[in-house]
């Protein structure tokens, strides 16, 4: 059908954003160019293991039945079992799955774990539905998962819209489904669980923690003290308070938030603790905070700051924002945030990247400890935690930070690179079966 004029100027103005996987393949293949990856090894990493869907019946509060459609993608298992989190939200589908799954086989392979990658989720508003409700969608979910998932062969963790709460439904109901003998044994079928059901001491602010940690060792690579500096943060949840938090301890301001329903200013600064309890009374939400003022939603990420942390979802710094970005810092909190175009005018500019694979690797990295934990019957605290932790992202960052500074690429295409060469390094010594 002919278009008319106003939908042809409307589709001109805003065309549509790269899907996720167009970003990590145009990630993935500028690392492997670099590297010289083996034709061989750059086929079989293109493309994913397994891609699991499963559509499954659940029975609501009123007593009708919905179907709902969930996904775990396993991209790749050379380095270890597929590891990666489970995302409740509208945007989930296989694209999504495997994009995500992808950035985690980089993630923990730049990490050092024995871990592949995997992702997945459930396309669903949480919102719309009650506690119980999203108790047996997980359950039903983990059921028709079966033996997709595994301790030893997919582990599962939280993402957007889960938590800890969804990880207890979800190995309770995994390990009342194995035979009798093997329940208990089976408590690392996912990680990011409550402290009560063998979760880990501090697995709750991993993630933030690494992100601020990493904002830290850059800060110390270039001279700069935290303290008055002004950052901006996407998305307050998990990862956004948790980093907000640790950075406003150190003397940094928060001026800029924002999440699903809105985007809030005060350039005098933003306390994070008064907020995080508004939200908490406020359906989870950060708009009409007292004495904050309202941002458009277009113009949030050209709010005047130091340092940026999109910690939401994919695809949000693009060419039509990172040309009014005013930090001089981006860290990516969220997985695949800045996009290949917004990321090339960020780089022209003079904007460091510290990449998702990275900056966000604390959850990860924390779920490792909590899955050791479980397999080996220790217990292990909060400050051993924290300082096993912060010593192991250490060293991550100084690995990419000196390859970057070596190689004369950003910290992006480090990580990728060193990323990739581990997964090669395990596919040239064990070869292709058969
Ligand atoms: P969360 O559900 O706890 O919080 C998500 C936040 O993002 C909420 O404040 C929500 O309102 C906001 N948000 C959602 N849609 C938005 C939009 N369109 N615009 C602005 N804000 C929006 O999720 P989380 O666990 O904090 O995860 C956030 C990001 O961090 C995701 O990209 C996730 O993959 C990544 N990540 C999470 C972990 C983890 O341990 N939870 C680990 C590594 C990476």
């Amino acid at each position: 059908m002919a278009k008319s004029k106003k939908e042809k100027q409307t589709q001109h103005k805003k065309p549509p954003l790269r899907g996720m996987m167009d970003n990590v393949m145009e990630q993935f293949n500028n690392a492997a160019d670099r590297i010289q990856l083996h034709p061989h090894i750059r086929k079989i990493l293109s493309i994913t293991n397994n891609e699991i869907l499963v559509n499954f019946p659940v029975k609501m509060d009123n007593g009708d039945v919905e179907v709902f459609t969930g996904y775990r993608v396993q991209h790749n298992a050379a380095l270890g079992p597929y590891k990666g989190g489970l995302r409740y939200h509208p945007t989930v589908d296989l694209d999504a799955a495997r994009a995500l799954a992808m950035w985690m086989t980089w993630k923990c392979s730049l990490a050092g774990l024995p871990y592949g990658g995997g992702k997945g989720g459930i396309k669903i508003d949480p919102s719309k539905f009650s506690e119980t409700e999203l108790e047996r969608i997980t359950r039903r979910f983990t059921y028709a998962l079966a033996d997709n998932i595994g301790p030893e062969h997919d582990i599962p963790a939280p993402d957007v819209n889960t938590n800890s709460q969804t990880m207890a439904w979800i190995a309770d109901t995994y390990m009342s489904t194995r035979p009798p003998a093997q329940r208990t044994a089976n408590q690392h079928i996912v990680t990011g669980k409550p402290e009560g059901s063998g979760g880990l001491e501090g697995r709750d602010r991993a993630t933030g923690y690494g992100v601020y940690l990493t904002i830290i060792f850059w800060a110390d690579k270039n001279d700069i003290n935290l303290k008055g500096k002004k950052f901006i943060v996407q998305g307050f949840g998990n990862v956004g308070y948790w980093a907000s938090h640790f950075l406003e301890k150190d003397g940094a301001k928060l001026v800029g938030v924002q999440d699903a329903f809105g985007s809030i200013q005060n350039e005098k600064g933003i306390n994070v603790e008064n907020l995080f309890q508004y939200t908490k009374t406020n359906k989870g939400s950060i708009v009409d905070f007292p004495n904050s003022q309202t941002v458009d939603h277009d113009d949030f990420f050209a709010l005047d700051c130091d340092i940026c942390i999109p910690a939401a979802l994919g695809n949000q710094i693009t060419k039509e924002n990172a040309p009014h970005i005013k930090a001089k810092l981006i860290a990516e909190g969220a997985n695949g945030p800045t996009n290949v175009d917004g990321e090339k005018i960020l780089i022209d500019r003079g904007i460091t990247i510290i990449p998702d694979i990275l900056c966000n690797s604390g959850g990860v990295i924390a779920s490792y400890f909590e899955w050791l934990q479980n397999r080996s019957g220790e217990i292990w605290h909060y400050d051993e935690v924290m300082e096993k932790l912060e010593k192991k992202l250490k060293g991550n960052f100084n690995k990419v930070f000196v390859y970057a500074v070596r190689e004369g690429v950003d910290m992006r295409t480090a990580a990728f690179c060193i990323a990739i060469e581990r997964v090669e390094k395990a596919y040239v010594q064990r070869g292709i079966f058969p």
